[in-house]
């Protein structure tokens, strides 16, 4: 047993797995004490989308703290939250016209499921079933969980989760049975949809059609149900689009963002509402008020971070390096067409996805075999059971990318 008193997330601490102590990181390279360098093939958990270290995020940190480091929210604002709000209103769909701050992408569900609960309720109607979609993942909040797919997850914890209504993923071909199952439980009049648009990132990176999400919008908008769509993942670039829902044309009623918000720098999250959501809060009876905070709501040196997120997106070519990682991502799913020991294999945007053949399920022993496979090869990969994904910085180079290739082209061979 270690000796440190860390208890580390997601982490069976009886299994015995070596915990890499990490000591710096730059661009798409980590360094540990005992003086590896690792390649950050997912981004530190998804947020790192322009790198570590970033220079611009780096210098408007130490600006920023130089400045006013923390300051509470209710009733107070300041320089670094106002145009962080102004330029998310900029670059988001102009239907979004309300910025509401936290800290996680899982708070930032909790704070829309709030919303679309408030908004019924001011309208004098008390709707409160959520819609959620199988397999889907929204944080580890209670709330979170409740609209996140059932499992060993939270199993301790179901007593405390609300009931939802499911409907089944859409897998190829059997997209309508989705579809009818959505119409059939809005008819129903519940408060709101919420869905990860285009991927399934947690719950195994399973992607549907943008058609799919589209015609899932329009069937909420026809049953006047709100439509959540939980972007935390697939913001800021990772399925190709700033949003993965401008590639289905579709405006939500309440976006979440976090993780490639501050460039994956700080914690910080945003629910952006549209008007109308707003407006049902606002009144002069403070009882009609939105009921949510959290005493570092819209830390303003996160705020720093996260405008120098948008000055990059303005400024450098991020655009074309997601495209380029994008390509080279799709050259080498496609050349593993027909490999033996690869069952699926798929790219949308820059995030590639492999299952390799033989145990499935999260917990399944592969997992762990496989993490320490990478970890022994300088790699930081975190495959979800069989399935092992690559979700690098957008800055990675051909030798860095190249080499996680590699490891999991011989990872197919060692274990499938
Ligand atoms: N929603 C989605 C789609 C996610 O992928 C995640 C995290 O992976 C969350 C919400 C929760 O975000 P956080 O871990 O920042 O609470």
């Amino acid at each position: 047993m270690s000796d440190s008193p860390v208890w580390h997330p997601f982490t069976q601490h009886g299994l015995g797995e070596p915990i890499p102590l990490v000591t710096h990181g730059e661009g798409a390279a980590l360094y540990t004490a005992d003086g590896r360098r690792i390649i950050d093939a997912i981004s530190s958990w998804w947020v790192t989308t322009h790198g570590h270290r970033h220079p611009r995020i780096m210098a408007a940190i130490a600006e920023q703290a130089g400045k006013l480091d923390q300051i509470i929210f209710a009733g107070w604002t300041h320089e670094p939250a106002e145009s962080l709000a102004r330029g998310l209103c900029e670059v988001m769909p102009a239907a979004l016209t309300r910025v509401f701050f936290s800290d996680s992408g899982s708070t930032s569900v909790e704070v829309a499921l709030k919303m679309a609960l408030g908004y019924w309720l001011s309208r004098g109607e008390r709707r409160d079933r959520i819609v959620v979609m199988q397999h889907s993942y929204h944080g580890d909040t209670i709330g979170a969980m409740s609209v996140g797919a059932r499992g060993v997850f939270n199993q301790a914890y179901e007593p405390l989760l609300f009931d939802v209504a499911t409907i089944p993923f859409p897998v190829a071909g059997a997209e309508q049975r989705t579809l009818d199952a959505l119409e059939v439980v809005c008819r129903t009049g519940p408060a709101a949809f919420i869905v990860e648009p285009l991927v399934l990132g947690a719950g195994g990176m399973l992607f549907y059609s943008s058609t799919v999400l589209a015609e899932m919008r329009r069937i909420c908008a026809h049953h006047n149900v709100l439509f959540i769509a939980d972007e935390v993942m697939t913001g800021w670039g990772r399925t190709g689009t700033l949003l993965a829902c401008e590639q289905a044309d579709v405006v939500p009623d309440i976006v979440c963002l976090s993780k490639g918000l501050t460039g994956g720098a700080l914690p910080l999250a945003v629910t952006m509402a549209s008007e109308p959501i707003f407006q049902a809060h606002y009144a002069t009876d403070r009882a009609r008020m939105f009921f949510h905070s959290s005493s570092y709501t819209a830390n303003p040196i996160a705020c720093a971070a996260a405008n120098a997120n948008l000055a990059i997106w303005r400024d450098e070519p991020v655009r074309e390096r997601i495209a380029d990682l994008a390509r080279r991502q799709q050259g080498w799913i496609d050349s593993l067409a027909g490999q033996r020991g690869v069952r699926g294999a798929r790219v949308l945007g820059t995030i590639a996805a492999i299952e390799i053949e033989g145990e499935d399920g999260y917990l399944s022993d592969l997992g762990p075999r496989l993490l320490g496979f990478f970890r022994e090869r300088d790699l930081l990969l975190r495959p979800l059971g069989n399935t092992v994904y690559v979700m690098p910085p957008y800055c990675i180079d051909d030798a860095d990318l190249g080499a996680i290739h590699a490891a999991i082209a011989q990872a197919v061979e060692a274990f499938s």
